[in-house]
């Protein structure tokens, strides 16, 4: 079957690279291989591009990591996102709002480490204090704050926006897209991949990238690789700004209060908790935000932004993060089998170094490493070698 736009509908007997997933993870992955004419390629979604994580994303866009490889993806990822029309062909949705990292006092020497660090990779970064904080943000109590850091460009973007526009250039360049397919196994022999049993049938193909989400331990558990992922879930509120708000203000992630928020276009703002429930199970979770957590997460922002008291709220968001234990990816091929890559438990951060990690996974299949990046530090079997990743001045909540 053959639809309007020519790209096949039926799932093709074979490929030569099959990606699981059709969020920012797989789309872009999709895109960056197709950029460099990697053969065949078809991408299979057991519901449709942007529905798993990434369409209920609060979408943050900052470089402040404690670890140098995240910094660096994120980097790679803002360059991306501020040329979003010349590289991908669409508008995008990248708003540069601002940013600014507040960390419990007695974490401030970190501060100070970690930015100097993001500096020396290149990133737009200042340290100010509560008077430059109330200057740039008059709505923020910030008496306790010693020093925060400040990232003029960065800002927040869309999930969906960034999965189907990466997935709809893909497209433009040869990929075939499969909806509603839903991958049940891998097809292994002899230590490879040799394709992926779906609902639609079996595709053959010596490359299976899987970008799967909160959904990718069960598939590898049946491959014999017990991944270590577990779903948590989380709640955000969308809130209609209280009269005399300033709009379109900086985002945040304030440890003090265990909270991000951020502007939602002029006149809307958005609330995050650092604390989710678990274990959850992704198929099955409260699509409707509970009244009583919400007024809880709103009640530890208003420490932060006391004007937010007066606000309405006008919804919830609910999702499933995919956390790993250091709340790292994993990210490369499966320790004997050939051919079989993850790229999965992105620990609620995933979206904004999405751009990156599809760049740096094609260079992993195409060239055996990351070319751009050494990301070999997110191997998939850290945990099980005893290497999780640590880094110098992480945070107590990082
Ligand atoms: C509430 C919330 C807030 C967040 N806020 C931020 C933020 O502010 N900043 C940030 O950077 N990140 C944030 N994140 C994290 C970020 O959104 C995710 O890390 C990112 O979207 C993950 O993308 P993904 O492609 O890996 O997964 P997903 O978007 O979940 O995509 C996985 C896809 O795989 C498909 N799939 C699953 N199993 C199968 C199968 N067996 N066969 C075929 N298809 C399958 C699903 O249908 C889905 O479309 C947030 C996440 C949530 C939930």
């Amino acid at each position: 079957m053959t639809s309007s736009n020519g790209h096949s509908t039926s799932l093709p007997k074979t490929a030569d690279i099959v990606v699981l997933g059709a969020g920012v993870m797989g789309a872009s992955i999709a895109f960056h291989l197709a950029k460099r004419k990697a053969g065949q390629i078809v991408v299979i979604d057991k519901d449709h591009v942007g529905r798993g994580g990434s369409g209920r994303s609060s979408a943050l866009i900052r470089m402040h990591y404690s670890f140098a490889p995240e910094v660096q993806l994120a980097l790679i990822s803002l360059r991306m996102f501020e040329n979003w029309q010349e590289i991908v062909g669409q508008p995008g949705d990248f708003r540069k709002t601002g940013f600014v990292r507040i960390v419990h006092p007695h974490e401030t020497e970190r501060l100070k480490r970690n930015v100097e660090m993001q500096r020396k990779l290149g990133a737009k970064v200042d340290l100010i204090d509560k008077h430059q904080l109330r200057e740039l943000e008059p709505d923020w109590n910030v008496d306790e704050v010693k020093l925060a850091a400040y990232e003029p460009d960065s800002g927040y973007g869309d999930g969906a926006g960034v999965a189907g526009d990466f997935l709809g250039a893909a497209r433009d360049m040869g990929v075939t897209y499969l909806s509603r397919t839903q991958a049940r196994e891998f097809v292994v022999e002899s230590g490879h991949v040799r394709g992926v049993v779906t609902d639609a049938g079996v595709t053959s193909s010596p490359v299976v990238i899987t970008a799967t989400g909160p959904w990718t331990r069960p598939l590898f558990q049946q491959a014999g690789h017990d991944l270590a992922i577990e779903c948590e879930y989380h709640q955000v509120a969308i809130l209609r700004a209280a009269p005399g708000m300033k709009g379109g203000g900086c985002a945040c992630i304030d440890s003090v209060t265990a909270t991000y928020f951020r502007s939602d276009g002029p006149d809307k703002f958005l609330v995050g908790d650092f604390y989710g429930k678990r274990p959850t199970d992704p198929d099955d979770f409260p699509q409707r935000a509970s009244d009583e957590s919400l007024e809880e997460i709103i009640e530890r922002a208003c420490l932060r932004v006391p004007k937010l008291e007066a606000a309405e709220v006008m919804r919830g968001v609910t999702g499933v993060y995919d956390m790993t234990p250091d709340s790292r990816p994993l990210l490369g091929e499966i320790p004997a089998i050939d051919g079989l890559y993850v790229c999965a438990g992105f620990s609620g951060m995933g979206f904004k170094i999405s751009p990156a990690i599809g760049l740096v996974m094609s260079e992993l299949v195409l060239d055996g490493t990351g070319r751009t990046l050494d990301v070999s530090a997110f191997r998939p079997d850290r945990f099980s070698i005893g290497q999780p990743i640590k880094a110098e001045y992480e945070y107590v909540d990082d």
